[in-house]
C-alpha cells in the first residue's frame, strides 16, 4: 500500500516527450506573438503611428485645444481638417452683397443697411435687447442680431419718437399698433428662422416685424388689409433698404398662394379661428404663430407645427393683446375650423 505514495521515477521516454511538447508550445507562442505585433505594425496607418507621439508633440508645439473663435479642436484630426473654417454663426449680413444683375447670383437679396437710421440710436437698441429681450430669455442669436439692427424709431410716427425703444406697443395710425419689442422677438424666435426661410406675415402694420424677419430670412411676404398702412410700409421698407420684403394690400386670410408654401407664417392680428388657407400654405415641417382670440375675448399666442405628414400640433404659448384680425375671418361660419 505504501508503494502507492512513493515517488516513482517516470521513464526517460516520457520526460523527453514532455520536454519536446513544452518546447513546441513555447515556439508556437513566440511565433504567434511576433506575427501579431508585426501585422499591427504593417496595418497601422501613418496617422495612427504618429498618434503615439501626438501627446508630447501636441503639448510641445500645437495650439491650445480651444481656438480663439471658441470652437474646440480635435487633436487627432489632421491640421488641414482642423483649419476648416468653423460653421459661421448665421449672420446673414456678413454675406457679400448680392448682385441683382448677375443671373448666376442666386443668393437672396439682403437688407442694405445704408440708410442713416441704422446708425442712429444704436445704443438705445442695444440696451433694449439687453434688458427687454435677452434679459427675458430670448436666446436665438439671429433674433438678437435682428433686434439690434432694425431701427424701430423709423417705423413709428414722429409723435412717439421718444418711446421708440420703450418696453411697450405704440400707435401707428389707423387705430393699429406696432407690437412690444419683446413680443416681436418672442414670436420670431418660435419660428426658428434661418437664412433660407421664406416667411409669410399677416398684418404688415408699420413693417417692423417684417423687417426683423427679413434680417434673418431669405424672403418675407407680408399682407396688410388697410391700404394706407400697406402703402406706407412699402415705401418705408424700400427707403430703408429691404429688397427681400414684398408687401401686398389685401386680406391676409387667404394667404399668398402664388408664393406658397412657406417655412413659417406669422400672424400679428388676433383671429377667432385659424384661416384654413394659411394652414394649407404652411410647408410640412413648418411653423405658424398667431394670436388666437377665444369666445370670451381672451387672447393667447397659438403655435402650430405641421409635421412632414401634414399633421398639426397646436400649443398655446402665452396670453397677449393684439388688435383684431378683420375681413373674411370675422364673417360668421357654420362650422369653425379650429
Ligand atoms: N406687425 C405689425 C403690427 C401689426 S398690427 C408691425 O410690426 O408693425 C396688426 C395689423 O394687422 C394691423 O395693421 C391691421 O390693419 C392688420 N390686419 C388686420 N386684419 C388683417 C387681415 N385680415 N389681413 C391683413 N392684415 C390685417
Amino acid at each position: 500500500m505504501l508503494e502507492e505514495y512513493e515517488y516513482t521515477e517516470p521513464s526517460r521516454k516520457r520526460v523527453y516527450v514532455l520536454l519536446l511538447l513544452l518546447v513546441l508550445l513555447a515556439g508556437i507562442a513566440i511565433f504567434v506573438a511576433f506575427r501579431t505585433a508585426g501585422l499591427k505594425g504593417v496595418l497601422a496607418s501613418p496617422d495612427k503611428q504618429s498618434d503615439a507621439n501626438a501627446a508630447t508633440v501636441a503639448a510641445a508645439s500645437s495650439p491650445p485645444a480651444v481656438q480663439p473663435d471658441g470652437t474646440s479642436r480635435d487633436p487627432d484630426k489632421p491640421p488641414a481638417e482642423a483649419k476648416e473654417p468653423p460653421k459661421p454663426v448665421e449672420e446673414p449680413n456678413e454675406q457679400k452683397p448680392t448682385d441683382p444683375n448677375d443671373p448666376n447670383d442666386k443668393r437672396p437679396l439682403r437688407p442694405a443697411h445704408k440708410h442713416p437710421a441704422f446708425t442712429q440710436r444704436a445704443a438705445e437698441r442695444a440696451r433694449m435687447v439687453d434688458w427687454q429681450i435677452e434679459g427675458r430669455g430670448i436666446k436665438d442669436p439671429n433674433v438678437l442680431m435682428a433686434m439690434r439692427v432694425v431701427p424701430r424709431h423709423a417705423f413709428i410716427p414722429q409723435t412717439e419718437d421718444r418711446y421708440a425703444y420703450a418696453d411697450r406697443p405704440l400707435p401707428i395710425g389707423n387705430d393699429q399698433t406696432i407690437s412690444q419689442p419683446y413680443i416681436v422677438a418672442f414670436m420670431t424666435e418660435t419660428l426658428r428662422l434661418d437664412p433660407n426661410s421664406i416667411v409669410l406675415e399677416i398684418g404688415t402694420g408699420s413693417g417692423y416685424q417684417a423687417a426683423v424677419c427679413a434680417e434673418i430670412c431669405r424672403q418675407v411676404y407680408t399682407i396688410e388689409i388697410v391700404e394706407e398702412l400697406a402703402k406706407a410700409a412699402t415705401k418705408r421698407l424700400k427707403e430703408l433698404g429691404y429688397p427681400n420684403v414684398s408687401v401686398k394690400a389685401g386680406d391676409g386670410y387667404f394667404g399668398w398662394p402664388e408664393h406658397a408654401p412657406f417655412d413659417a407664417i406669422i400672424g400679428t392680428a388676433a383671429a377667432g379661428r385659424i384661416p384654413e388657407p394659411l394652414i394649407q400654405q404652411l410647408k410640412p415641417g413648418g411653423t405658424m404663430i398667431l394670436p388666437y382670440s377665444d369666445r370670451d375675448g381672451l387672447q393667447y399666442l397659438l403655435l402650430i407645427a405641421k409635421d412632414q405628414k401634414g399633421n398639426l400640433r397646436k400649443s398655446t404659448v402665452m396670453p397677449v393683446r393684439f388688435v383684431p384680425m378683420t375681413g373674411e375671418v370675422q364673417k360668421p361660419q357654420a362650422e369653425s375650423n379650429k
